[in-house]
């Protein structure tokens, strides 16, 4: 696992598309047994080179019920973005990750993770990815039939606080899945 994470740390494949050069942002070991997969990293994440620390990791973690001491412990929890490195801004938002990412890294290092009990698929990049056919109309949809995919997999909307309106609309998610999503958490964790 070390030897991959030091070739992805040196990795330069599409920094020609990335405004603010390549910074792969990745946590992982071979005893994790809670996977994230998120999108890519904001320009707070890629400035840090902390996965999650902004405004969306903070939300991130009350979600789970965990602190920054238990998810910031490779040893337990993976953080695997779609892609690595911050991808630049678009006129909505920043851009999708690069597809370069996933192609190159992802099944060596889901490879290298033989421990992980549960994956949490954050937005529709991961979901798409990882969910494929089974994949319902939108976010909202697939998130609300998430017990169709444990127990390996808790579909999750991105925690960004521009979401905040999804939130408010959908209450079901704070009453229904948090719940479900803290145990299954707790769970996975507790096995070592
Ligand atoms: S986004 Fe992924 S493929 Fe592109 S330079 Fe960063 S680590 Fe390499």
């Amino acid at each position: 696992m070390d030897a991959l994470l030091t070739e992805i740390r040196d990795c330069r494949a599409c920094a020609a598309h990335l405004p603010l050069g390549p910074r792969p942002v990745v946590q992982t070991s071979a005893t994790a047994r809670l996977l994230l997969v998120g999108q890519a990293p904001s320009v707070t994440v890629h400035t840090t080179g902390v996965p999650w620390n902004d405004k969306s990791g903070e939300q991130l973690r009350r979600w789970l019920g965990i602190d920054r001491e238990v998810f910031y412990d490779a040893t337990r929890v993976a953080l695997m973005p779609m892609g690595f490195c911050y991808p630049g801004r678009g006129t909505s938002g920043d851009l999708p990750p690069r597809r370069e990412c996933a192609e190159l890294w992802q099944a060596r290092l889901l490879a290298e993770m033989k421990q992980v009990e549960l994956t949490l698929l954050i937005g529709q990049y991961a979901q798409r990815h990882f969910l494929g056919a089974a994949r319902k109309a939108g976010v909202t949809e697939t998130v609300e039939a998430f017990a169709e995919y444990g127990p390996r997999f808790i579909p999750l909307p991105h925690p960004s606080p521009r979401n905040t309106g999804w939130f408010k609309h959908h209450p079901w998610f704070e009453s229904d899945v948090l719940p479900v999503l803290r145990e299954r958490v707790r769970q996975a964790l507790a096995q070592r």
